[in-house]
């Protein structure tokens, strides 16, 4: 069984796909961190984010790898480890950029797709239901109010030691929603057969539970 969770920025989907997966003893795919990867090298690099050709050439010329060391999902550019790197707003953004052009995104939905062939598959993103993984036996969207997911992001950034203001928080998001849903390529927007989740005041075990719950449904219905 494959399962695709896709939804906004902030809505607490990596850590419910991973502990979906952990419980189920699936792999996790994060596809966000391979558009963060690539925004992390343009930046590093200082190629022009606006050159699409660039960035797809950049793309195409080097590697990015998911790997898992102890129980944690490890991020690399080529040999470089970006995990803790690709965490910041500038990357943030850049990566809502590079994630918007048709040429970046063709050859991420191939990776994507290579790493999901053996089945048993947590993946989130934005486009997983929709695009990359159409016949997923599991679909969610999960979101919540742009204010919950602010302040998830705020708390986040504020356990790193940043100090960073809400109304900042609340903007970034706000920005990165509507760029992720206007795109013309693979738009942010909820599959027809995916089963809404609103995460808003509610905890990451119940909301695990929940897509566990949907998970054992449609496990039983299949058998
Ligand atoms: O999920 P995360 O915030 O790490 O993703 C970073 C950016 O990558 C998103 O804002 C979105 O623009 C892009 N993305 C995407 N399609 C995916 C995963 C992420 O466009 N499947």
């Amino acid at each position: 069984m494959n399962i695709a969770i896709d939804g906004p920025a902030g809505a607490g989907k990596s850590t419910v796909a991973q502990q979906v997966a952990a419980k189920l003893g699936y792999l996790y795919i994060d596809t966000g961190s391979m558009y963060r990867a690539l925004a992390w090298a343009v930046h590093h690099y200082e190629l022009p984010v606006e050159n699409e050709e660039a960035v797809a050439r950049l793309l195409q010329e080097n590697t990015i790898r998911l790997e898992r060391e102890q129980g944690e999902q490890r991020v690399y550019w080529n040999d470089i480890d970006v995990t803790r790197l690709i965490r910041t707003p500038e990357v943030s953004e850049y990566a809502s950029i590079v994630a918007s052009y048709a040429s970046v995104r063709e050859q991420m939905l191939g990776l994507q797709r290579a790493m999901a062939t053996r089945g048993n598959v947590v993946m989130d993103g934005r486009d997983i239901g929709t695009h990359v993984l159409p016949d997923a036996e599991v679909k969610i969207f999960l979101t919540a109010s742009i204010q919950e997911r602010a302040r998830r992001r705020w708390n986040e950034l504020r356990a790193k030691g940043n100090d960073p203001q809400l109304s900042d928080m609340e903007k970034e998001i706000a920005e990165r929603d509507h760029r992720d849903m206007n795109r013309e390529v693979a738009p942010l927007r909820q599959a027809e057969d995916a089963v809404l989740v609103d995460t808003t005041g509610s905890s990451i075990e119940q909301v695990v539970d929940r897509i566990l719950q949907i998970c054992d449904r449609t496990g039983e219905s299949k058998q």
